[in-house]
């Protein structure tokens, strides 16, 4: 079997060339002509010896992922649905905005974690994605939109882990993926301008800190634990007073940078006066361990098996409301127009011909990745 050069790190680059008898500063050369050319064809390779690139040619490929669909959205935004075998699929998302461009990124097939308002959860775990088939979204993608877009720079500027799955039931293939993506001979992205979004892994996210500390979300979605183990089942696991002190442990690795604690808003559920102003009171007691935080409010994109609706949009600001006079740095995010949940639509349909998985995608949950943001911050981070 031929080894997918995608899996690797460059260190890891670094130990093939190796064990092919070749000196490690070649990987840097190959590592380059891969992610930041883009290049499959190792004859294109032309600063490579000519036996170097033939010994790759027998024992190695640069593999990428089967492409399901595509849909382009009006306002820029791109999603592509990728079929990683046996009836999995999963899917990506650019989207682009005025001073950045944002990939979202799955890490695996289904999730194990549950959570009662995602459609993910429902689905169940099918499987990890490898390294490969992490940066491989972030490979296509870029190369894809520069062709595309017609620009020879780098498109892709911020990466966020918000895709399917949770990216810290899947560390082992996530960290050489994170470090791709910071190497300044693949992505060069910046740590702060990568985001792990977790529901709360606690020895992971000590782990990853130690690793790798970019920057990092935390899926919260309630102030205290008899909600959030109903919500998250993981939080009966790792409670919240867990959770937030791994949070402040984190920022001793990740220093001036904020945790955004994502909060997705339920009707009736986790949406009340009284939820905000028991963050708060959450808030400042994990402050004293110097946690600074954040507030990301998510619209709730349902899907009829969740039996959970969307928060109104009076509600939502009242809530937010309540953290801003709090003085907590909080933004709400604005969930795409119908032109994305029309094309969700349409690519389950697409999917339901090719592949016969369409029930699993069309519960997928519909344009929730394609939000951008409406700030309300006040003008001073607390
Ligand atoms: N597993 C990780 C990352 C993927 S989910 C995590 O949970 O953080 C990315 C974000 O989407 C999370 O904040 C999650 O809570 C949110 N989300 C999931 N389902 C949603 C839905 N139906 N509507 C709105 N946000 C949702
Ligand atoms: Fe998994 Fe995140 Fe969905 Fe929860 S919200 S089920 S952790 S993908």
């Amino acid at each position: 079997m031929t080894t997918n050069l995608l899996d690797f790190d460059l260190d890891a680059l670094a130990a093939f060339c190796e064990q092919l008898g070749e000196k490690r500063f070649r990987a840097t050369q190959l590592f380059r002509w891969i992610h930041q050319r883009g290049a499959t064809d190792f004859d294109q390779m032309t600063d490579l010896a000519k036996s170097l690139r033939s010994k790759l040619a027998g024992s190695a490929q640069v593999k990428g992922l089967k492409v399901l669909s595509r849909h382009d959205s009006f306002d820029g935004t791109v999603k592509w649905l990728f079929d990683v075998g046996a009836g999995d699929v999963i899917e990506t998302v650019f989207i682009p905005e005025s001073d950045r461009g944002t990939l979202c990124i799955s890490s695996q097939a289904g999730c194990a974690v549950g959570c009662r308002f995602c459609s993910t959860g429902h689905q169940g775990f099918s499987r990890n994605l490898s390294t490969a088939e992490i940066i491989a979204q972030l490979w296509f993608a870029e190369h894809f939109l520069r062709a595309h877009l017609g620009r020879s720079e780098r498109v892709i500027s911020n990466v966020v882990m918000m895709g399917m799955g949770e990216p810290l039931q899947n560390y082992a293939q996530l960290l050489p993926a994170l470090r791709i993506m910071l190497d300044d001979h693949a992505y060069g992205l910046s740590r702060r301008r990568v985001t792990v979004s977790t529901s709360g892994v606690v020895p992971m996210i000590d782990r990853l800190g130690q690793d790798c500390p970019v920057a990092l979300a935390v899926s919260l979605h309630a102030p205290e634990d008899a909600l959030r183990d109903n919500l998250v089942p993981l939080n009966r696991k790792y409670p919240i007073a867990e959770l937030l002190q791994a949070c402040a442990r984190y920022q001793a690795f990740a220093p001036r940078d904020f945790i955004t604690f994502e909060y997705c808003m339920l009707d009736g559920v986790n949406d009340q006066p009284e939820h905000a102003r028991q963050l708060v009171a959450l808030m400042r007691q994990h402050a004293v361990d110097g946690l600074a935080c954040k507030f990301n409010l998510i619209p709730f994109n349902p899907f009829p098996a969740s039996g959970l609706t969307r928060s109104p949009v009076p509600q939502v600001l009242a809530f937010a409301k309540v953290l801003l006079d709090a003085g907590m740095v909080t933004t709400v995010r604005k969930t795409r127009g119908d032109d994305i949940d029309a094309a969700c639509g349409q690519l389950a349909g697409d999917v339901q011909d090719r592949t016969g998985v369409q029930e699993r995608m069309a519960s997928q949950r519909q344009g929730m990745l394609a939000g951008i943001r409406v700030v309300l911050a006040p003008e001073s981070p607390a």
